[in-house]
């Protein structure tokens, strides 16, 4: 019996291309914190922040004390100063990236579909993004966090690993308390949404265009399409879930 719904956000819930994004977003921070680390300097340290992040597997501390590890001494900064940067950063100027993304008008019917099903709805993002502007991303989506009562929303804060390890849906799986199958994966990224939920045995939904054969054939999806046809395969009951 399903119990839980795990979505990701970017290119699931929310259009988002990360090869878009990414550099425009590393170029507003950057631009932000200007007065205190050469951009160059900081895009470079942000990214080897970032790749500790992904390796991190679970068995230690959270991302975000990796991120802090790895970042803050790089960058002769204490945390502390920082930190009320990048939080003024995320409120006033992280905003202005939402022209780079588009809302996906059946997330927000698939969500409240989920709620109403009386499933617990995980936001399951790459936690390496801090909640803040991950909260943003989900108000871009049409989903807000402060509007639905996530049973989780996985974030650098929270989290001891990252999608590249099985720990990552491990950890799910742990705070909400159930078991594999009666969990569905709902994501675009064939290795970090798809493989790495179907290690531990949680089945997955590949939001992928119905023409884009699957890079690899061990996984037995439950199903594959974009969001719209997601949705229009449950309203039609085409899929039961
Ligand atoms: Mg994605």
């Amino acid at each position: 019996m399903l119990k839980a719904v795990l979505f990701d956000l970017d290119d699931t819930l929310l259009g988002n291309s990360m090869e878009v994004f990414v550099p425009a977003y590393f170029e507003a921070l950057t631009r932000y914190m200007a007065h205190l680390i050469p951009q160059d300097r900081l895009i470079a340290e942000l990214m080897r922040g970032t790749r500790a992040m992904e390796k991190n597997d679970g068995s230690g501390p959270t991302n975000e004390e990796v991120f802090a590890h790895v970042f803050y001494p790089a960058v002769g900064y204490e945390q502390s100063v920082l930190e009320p940067l990048f939080r003024q950063f995320y409120l006033h100027e992280f905003p202005n990236l939402q022209h780079l993304t588009q809302q996906r008008e059946e997330a927000r019917p698939l969500v409240e579909w989920a709620f109403e099903r009386g499933w617990r709805v995980v936001v399951a993002t790459n936690p390496l993004f801090p909640r803040l502007p991950i909260e943003h991303r989900l108000s871009w989506a049409g989903v807000p966090a402060d509007e639905f009562d996530y049973a989780l929303l996985t974030c650098y804060e929270n989290m001891h690993a990252t999608k590249s390890h099985p720990a990552y849906y491990g950890e799910i799986l742990e705070r909400l308390d159930v078991r594999p199958n009666e969990c569905l994966m709902v994501g675009d990224h064939w290795e970090w949404d798809i493989l790495q939920s179907s290690s531990v045995g949680i089945p997955a939904y590949w939001i992928a265009e119905p023409t884009h054969t699957p890079p690899t054939d061990d996984v037995a999806l439950v199903g594959q399409g974009t969001l719209a046809e997601l949705w229009g395969q449950i309203e039609t009951g085409v899929l039961s879930l």
